[in-house]
């Protein structure tokens, strides 16, 4: 039985995962839950997993849970935030679920990779900010690395063993791959005039026509920043080159994705849109174990379709790509600016198609050079949210 931390266990992601846990209780015992401020739904957690740790990162609510934790005398150690990434460093931990939303997973899940846990990545943004030092420290610390995110899962899915065993340092060419086709649905906006696109309010962006996700990352499948993002993630997963990267949308998300190789076999990985699924998978350490998650039925489903992205429709993935090769100054501006333009839009401060433009104006003011430290990063994530606040502040196209 291995001890499993998951990060961003009140989430869309930490519910699929303890779902999981639920269906396969020798597996995993769940030693950590950690999540921001939901305090209720941390102590039914608590009452039901009994986790020997939780934490908090709201100092408030970490003291709401603490006294509630004593109330029902449950034996769970309330950890003060600064001591997470210790917890996550010792032994105490064999696998860690990264599952918070945004550059706020980074500093944990780069803990776990560099004390060598077994790592479940959920939490594209981190590898997107740090890509090569992100691959670096899987290599060093000898971290085993499984991709959660479903795309990516089905890539990994349908690779040869020698691919899946050098993740980050994959020689797609020499294993026969010619192209990694990366499928998306078009989010709710496939079909919607391009006129209407400035009165889409949240509540109608947030709902994504087959998958259930937290709020960020449904705005981001909305633009299709969200496959922008995770172009970035397969390029540095699967050390992909640009000619072997190419976005197609599927709108029945069906198949999560596929691999193309050069005798002309494409192999897929396919299934409900339930994130049970590449959760049971990479849980199972490759081998098939219970999702909870009924199998796809083929005589129940619509004609599949596939539609080659237009960029005026989703400005935010071609400037996700354009990113990607410019270097990982690029793509963390990239993501902290879309972070602080998603939260505006959710909060009504600025329009769906003010978006893209505060990403690409962030990413022209926020000019940057070679990035070779975590510390650097940082710096240039705090310098693009800045950017991106004045900008949204002072009326987006200033
Ligand atoms: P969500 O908003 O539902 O949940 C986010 C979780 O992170 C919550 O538990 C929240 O409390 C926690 N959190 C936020 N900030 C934190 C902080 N500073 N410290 C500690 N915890 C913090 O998001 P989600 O949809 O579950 O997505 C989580 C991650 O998984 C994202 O990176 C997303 O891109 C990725 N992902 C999600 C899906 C999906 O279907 N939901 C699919 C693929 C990848
Ligand atoms: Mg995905």
């Amino acid at each position: 039985m291995k001890n499993l931390a998951v990060l961003g266990a009140t989430g869309s992601i930490g519910d699929s995962t303890l779902s999981v846990c639920r269906q396969n209780p020798a597996l995993y015992k769940v030693q950590f839950l950690y999540a921001a401020t939901n305090v209720d739904k941390m102590l039914a957690l608590c009452l039901e997993f009994q986790p020997r740790y939780v934490a908090l990162s709201n100092t408030d609510s970490a003291l709401q849970l603490k006294a509630l934790i004593k109330e029902h005398s449950l034996l769970c150690e309330v950890l003060p935030e600064e001591q997470v990434l210790a917890l996550l460093g010792s032994p105490e931990i064999d696998s860690v679920m990264a599952a918070i939303v945004g550059a706020a997973g980074l500093k944990t899940t780069l803990a776990a990779v560099n004390a060598g846990k077994e790592i479940f990545l959920a939490n594209k943004e981190s590898l997107v900010m740090s890509g090569a030092l992100f691959i670096d420290a899987v290599k060093k610390s000898g971290a085993k690395l499984w991709p959660v995110d479903s795309e990516h899962n089905a890539i990994f899915q349908s690779m040869s063993p020698t691919l899946q065993n050098d993740i980050g340092h994959c020689d797609l060419a020499t294993e026969g791959v010619s192209k990694i086709l990366l499928t998306g649905s078009g989010g709710p906006f496939l079909e919607k005039p391009l006129n209407e696109f400035d009165s889409i309010t949240p509540q109608l962006a947030i709902k994504h026509p087959n998958w259930s996700m937290g709020p960020k990352i449904s705005i981001d499948s909305a633009t299709m920043m969200n496959k922008g993002l995770e172009y970035i993630e397969a390029r540095w997963l699967f050390n992909a080159k640009k000619e072997q990267l190419q976005v197609i949308i599927h709108p029945q998300s069906i198949i999560h994705s596929m691999v193309q190789y050069k005798d002309g076999s494409v192999i897929s990985q396919m299934g409900n849109p339930d994130m049970r699924v590449p959760i049971a998978h990479v849980m199972g350490g490759g081998h098939r174990i219970n999702s909870g998650v009924a199998g796809f039925d083929f005589f129940d489903s619509e004609n599949f379709r596939f539609i080659k992205p237009d960029y005026t429709r989703y400005p935010c993935l071609k400037l996700a790509i354009e990113a990607c090769y410019e270097g990982q100054h690029a793509t963390t501006v990239l993501n902290a600016a879309n972070e602080i333009a998603v939260q505006a839009f959710l909060e009504q401060k600025i329009r769906f198609t003010d978006i893209p433009d505060v990403v690409d104006n962030t990413l022209n003011k926020v000019s940057c050079q070679a990035v070779s430290t975590i510390d650097e990063l940082l710096m240039i994530d705090k310098m693009a949210r800045e950017s991106a606040e004045v900008l949204i502040h002072r009326g987006v196209n200033c």
